[in-house]
């Protein structure tokens, strides 16, 4: 008989709302019962003074398979690659390995030939991937011109596994590169109209005005990053709203690249740095800087605008490489939670913004809800982060699909 794991006495928040239930019983790898009696020779996990609530969603993240155990340090159970590479051999460990948080991914974005993110790599760089790819056999074109290349491109990344389509929609202004090569109308429209046909969700990287209405004219579903040029006006609101497109504003690094993000005091607290590296350390001490006319305050605001107005908030680090200055894997989707009840949404709010609504907006039906039958991907943590968000650092446990997390 498989052991059935019960959290009694626990303040539970089910991914929406706090309910009255303070029992969540655990089989399987699944939610048995939310609040009825605990079963006879059930493991009980006395969770007096705590929260429990679903494992945390990382909705934009650039994650490797080291990455993915750090996420599992800070109670996130999945992430959504927006570019990046897994093996096949890597694909089946993300399925299969509970020791790491699993990894939705699009593989390689669309992008125009010498489009974002090849501005900021340095020749070096760009050229050690080419290699690398061609010894692998990875599927490198991702470069597009036409709507005939996009849609091939599509099919492509299908058949290689993707579970979205994301494409570049950058011209490089903001990340100091302005002429950086962009793609046209015609190749945001097909590459949205392809992915529709095969059942997947397009997302755009965009972070000017000009960026998101093309992305939205085009038929994407969804938004990553803010843009960072202008403050918000009640026509773009109003168009984001009307599109029906959610937005992952990524405040944490559109506020590296204004080089004003509060990681370096983010990153003081005991709860962050004693479960980073040096690396990490100093990254969140580091900002991208390339675009200091911004302003953090505007983000802020835009983000309330687009709550206000009904859409879709999805919280996503952008975390990557350490020399990438701003955000760490697992530390910055804490930050960013925190920054959202800044701009004034209330700690539920910002909750559902990693737990219920990243898993309605990409189909995961069975995550980021505290529901009888559901994945038992679960963070427990001292205090309420319901009425104080920065509780969701203080992590006691973590489960994904009911096997608990060993801290190392
Ligand atoms: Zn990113």
């Amino acid at each position: 008989m498989s052991k059935i794991v019960a959290i009694i006495n626990a303040k539970v928040f089910d991914g929406e709302n706090v309910i009255d239930a303070k029992n969540v019983t655990v089989k399987d790898g699944k939610i048995l019962n939310v609040g009825g009696p605990i079963p006879e020779g059930a493991e009980i996990i006395n969770a007096k003074g705590c929260t429990l609530m679903p494992a945390l969603i990382d909705a934009h993240s650039h994650p490797n398979m080291e990455t993915l155990k750090q996420n599992m340090h800070f109670g996130i159970t999945t992430t959504f690659q927006m570019q990046g590479y897994f093996s096949e051999a890597q694909m089946l460990e993300l399925k299969e390995n509970t020791g790491i948080a699993e990894s939705l991914k699009c593989f390689f974005a669309i992008t125009a030939p010498n489009g974002h993110p090849s501005e900021l790599l340095p020749p070096a760089v760009l050229a050690k991937q080419k290699e690398m790819m061609a010894k692998t056999g990875i599927k490198v074109n991702k470069d597009v011109s036409t709507p005939e290349e996009a849609v091939k491109v599509v099919n492509e990344r299908v058949q290689q596994g993707a579970d979205y389509i994301k494409i570049m929609v950058e011209d490089g202004t903001i990340f100091g590169y302005p002429g950086t090569p962009d793609v046209s109308d015609e190749v945001i429209e097909a590459t949205c109209a392809e992915s529709h046909r095969l059942g997947k969700m397009t997302v755009a990287h965009a972070m000017t005005i000009e960026a998101y209405e093309r992305a939205i004219t085009g038929g994407i579903d969804g938004l990553m990053h803010l843009f960072i040029d202008k403050p918000h006006t009640p026509e773009i609101i109003a168009t984001i709203a009307k599109s029906g497109a959610f937005v992952c504003p990524t405040i944490i690094a559109g506020a590296s690249i204004i080089g004003d993000s509060d990681a370096s005091d983010f990153v003081k607290d005991p709860r962050v740095s004693s479960k980073l590296n040096q690396d990490w350390i100093d990254s969140l001490s580091k900002h991208i800087a390339t675009y200091p006319q911004g302003k953090t305050e505007y983000l802020l605001k835009t983000v309330k605008a687009l709550h206000d107005a009904g859409v879709d908030i999805l919280a996503g680090a952008d975390a990557s490489q350490p020399a990438i200055g701003g955000m760490a894997h697992g530390a910055s989707l804490h930050h960013e939670l925190q920054l959202l009840v800044k701009a004034g949404l209330t700690p539920i709010e910002a909750l559902r913004t990693a737990t219920s609504i990243p898993a309605r907006r990409f189909g995961l039906h069975e995550r980021g809800r505290i529901l009888n039958g559901a994945r038992a991907d679960l963070l427990l943590v001292e205090g309420d982060p319901t009425t104080n968000i920065a509780d969701t650092l203080s992590i006691k446990r973590v489960w994904r699909q009911g096997v608990e997390f060993k801290f190392d």
